[in-house]
């Protein structure tokens, strides 16, 4: 058995690996796709004291880190439940069962996609998930948000202080963001607000979005937006299915951490975007990565389990 086993191959689940393989403990990883949403990042210009890289850079480079140590990285696997426990059992789609003392849950998110023609394919060039990783790239430009609640609102004031033309887009007849943020965002002079648009299609050219086409639902009316950028604001889902009943989640299935990434099992820690804890950034989540496993080990020194 494991003393450490982190589920979860990204960003929070390979520092977990290098802080608890530091402390000298037995290490494991079980990561679907080690990288995690890294793998799917174009530039990062936000990890800090690195002034730009690419993700798949950075997910080897966390690979490489990684390996320095003695951690028995187990990639290409999916666990599909856990079974609490004084040694806690981690049974993967393969049918095999691993064990540890301590687990770390670190499976992340994924953005919800809008399914719609050209989303895929100009995904990174033009079409976007986060307004705090790709905002700056559109300074000056035009671009859409999808979605009212309050990431999409959030988004669009947001955005809004930074390129020329905001387009926000939201399915049904009202925006569902707190009225205090949507009071700003009319307040807000290069803010267009669409209720009741149906976004159909991103078009573009020479590989680049140059426009959004929706419905409006109250006309059958189709409607094109000449842009640069998409934002996609239509909710984050956690990888936490497999969890439900086991440990704790909020209404959004997120696994809910206290500050020293404890989660309501004890000997159970979680971190990244698969918690509770918000903004969803690369450098938060190795921050919270790390935490987790500081605070496995001080659960491992207090155990009686030999
Ligand atoms: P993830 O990166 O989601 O990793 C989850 C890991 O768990 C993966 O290894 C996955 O395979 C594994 N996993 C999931 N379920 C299971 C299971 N059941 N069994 C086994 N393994 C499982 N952030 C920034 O700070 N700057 C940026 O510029 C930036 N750009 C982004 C661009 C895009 C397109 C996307 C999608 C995200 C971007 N982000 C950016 C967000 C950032 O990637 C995430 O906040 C970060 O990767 C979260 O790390 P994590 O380790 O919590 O989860």
């Amino acid at each position: 058995a494991f003393d450490v086993l982190i589920v979860g191959g990204g960003p929070a689940g390979a520092a977990a690996a290098i802080y608890a393989a530091r402390k000298g403990v037995r290490t494991g990883v079980v990561s679907e796709r080690f990288g995690g949403q890294v793998m799917d990042t174009m530039a990062i210009e936000n990890f800090i004291s690195v002034k730009e890289t690419e993700g798949p850079k950075l997910a080897a480079a966390l690979e490489q880190h990684v390996k320095q140590y003695e951690v028995d990285v187990m990639d290409g696997q999916r666990a599909e439940a856990l079974i609490p426990g004084e040694l806690n059992e981690v049974r993967l789609a393969s049918g095999a069962t691993v064990k540890a003392k301590a687990i770390i849950l670190a499976t992340g998110a994924r953005w919800r996609e809008m399914n719609v023609p050209g989303e895929r394919e100009y995904r990174g060039r033009g079409v976007a998930y986060c307004p705090h990783c790709d905002g700056p790239l559109f300074k000056g430009k035009r671009v859409a948000v999808v979605g009212g609640g309050n990431s999409g609102v959030e988004a669009a004031i947001d955005l809004a202080g930074i390129v020329a033309q905001v387009t926000l887009l939201e399915f049904g007849s009202e925006l569902r963001a707190d009225a205090v943020l949507q009071a700003k965002l009319k307040s807000l002079p290069n803010v267009t607000i669409h209720t009741d648009a149906q976004t159909t299609e991103v078009t573009g050219a020479d590989g680049k979005v140059n426009a959004l086409v929706y419905t409006d639902r109250t006309t059958g009316q189709s409607h094109t937006v000449a842009l640069e950028g998409v934002f996609v604001q239509i909710g984050l889902l956690p990888n936490t299915d497999w969890l439900k009943g086991v440990v704790d989640l909020s209404k959004h299935g997120e696994i809910e951490v206290n500050a020293r990434g404890e989660t309501s099992v004890p000997g159970v820690f979680a971190a990244g975007d698969a918690t509770t804890v918000p903004y969803k950034q690369i450098i938060i989540a190795m921050g919270e990565g790390s935490k987790a496993a500081l605070s496995a080990f001080d659960h491992l020194i207090r155990s009686s389990v030999p």
